[in-house]
C-alpha cells in the first residue's frame, strides 16, 4: 500500500530540547498516537550535509556535501528525485539550500522561490533564504502547498530554532522558546494530516552548543530527536540511524530503492 508522507525537519532542534519543550507532541505520546526515537546525527553535524543525508541516505563523508558552502547539485538519487521518477507528486517548503541540492544551482530569489515544474525532483516548492524567516509562513507556505497541489511527499523546512541559536545558543530561553512555537504550529496541522491519511515524522539535521553554533561532536549538537505519527509506524523501541530515514520514507510511499532503511520502525 502507498502512503503519502510528511517530512518535518526543524532546523537545529537538539534532542533534550525537543524531548523537554514540545508538550503538543508528547501529549500525543502519552496518548499512544506517536512515539519519540533518539538519533545521532551524522558528520559534520552542519546543515546542508546532513539535508543531503536526511534526503538520500548518504552520510556527508561519501555524499561529497561536507559542509555549507558547497553549492551544487546532489549526486544521489533522493525522496525527491525516486518519488518524482515513478510518477508520485513531490513538494517543499525548505531553505534554498534544498532547492539547491535537488533543483536548480545555484539559488535564483526570483526564478526559485516559487517553483512549479514538474520536470524537477521537487515539482512544488516554497522556498525562502532568510533565516530569521517566520516559521509561523513556513508551516503556512507548506500548508498552501499541500491543499493545493495534495503531494505524495511534502517536506516542510523551518529555521528559526536553529536561528535562535545561534543567536543566544542551546541553553537560552529564546532557542528553547523557538521550539515551543514549533510545537504550537505543529498542533495547528497535525490531526488534519493524520486524518487524511499522511504519515509523518519530525525529525532534525543536528541539534546546536552554547557557543553559539555546531558542527563537531558534542552530544547536544548530534543528538536529535525523531517523532513519528500514523498508522504505519510500528512504534516499537528501535534503533534508528539519520541515513536510514530516506529509506523508510521512501518504503512508505512504496517507491522500489535501494536504500538503506529501518525495518523495526515500519508495521
Ligand atoms: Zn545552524
Amino acid at each position: 500500500m502507498s502512503n503519502k508522507v510528511i517530512l518535518v525537519v526543524l532546523d537545529g532542534l537538539n534532542y533534550q530540547v525537543a524531548h523537554d519543550c514540545m508538550g503538543y507532541l508528547n501529549g500525543l505520546i502519552e496518548q499512544h498516537r506517536a512515539t519519540l526515537y533518539q538519533l545521532q546525527c551524522e558528520l559534520p553535524s552542519m546543515s546542508r550535509p546532513l539535508y543531503e543525508c536526511i534526503l538520500t541516505g548518504v552520510r556527508p563523508v561519501d555524499s561529497g556535501i561536507v559542509n555549507n558552502n558547497i553549492v551544487r547539485l546532489s549526486r544521489h538519487e533522493s525522496i525527491f528525485s525516486l518519488a518524482k521518477s515513478q510518477g508520485k507528486v513531490t513538494a517543499a517548503a525548505a531553505y534554498h539550500w534544498v532547492s539547491e541540492l535537488y533543483n536548480r544551482a545555484p539559488y535564483d530569489a526570483v526564478r526559485d522561490r516559487m517553483t512549479h515544474d514538474e520536470t524537477l525532483n521537487i515539482q512544488h516548492g516554497a522556498f525562502y533564504h532568510w533565516d530569521h524567516y517566520p516559521d509561523e509562513a513556513l508551516f503556512l507556505d507548506a500548508e498552501y502547498l499541500r491543499r493545493t497541489y495534495d503531494p505524495d511527499f511534502l517536506l516542510i523546512h523551518p529555521m528559526n530554532i536553529d536561528d535562535m541559536g545561534h543567536k543566544h545558543g542551546l541553553d537560552s530561553r529564546q532557542y528553547r522558546n523557538s521550539a515551543r512555537g514549533a510545537d504550537i504550529y505543529l498542533s495547528n496541522y497535525l490531526d488534519q494530516w493524520l486524518a487524511e491519511g499522511y504519515q509523518v515524522l519530525v525529525t532534525s539535521d543536528h541539534g546546536m552548543n552554547n557557543d553559539l553554533s555546531h558542527g563537531g561532536i558534542l552530544p547536544e549538537e548530534r543528538d536529535v530527536p525523531l517523532f513519528v505519527m500514523g498508522d504505519q509506524f510500528s512504534h516499537v523501541g528501535c534503533d534508528v540511524k539519520q541515513t536510514e530515514l530516506c529509506g523508510v520514507v521512501c518504503q512508505l510511499l512504496s517507491l522500489e530503492h535501494s536504500k538503506p532503511m529501518t525495518k523495526g520502525l515500519l508495521c
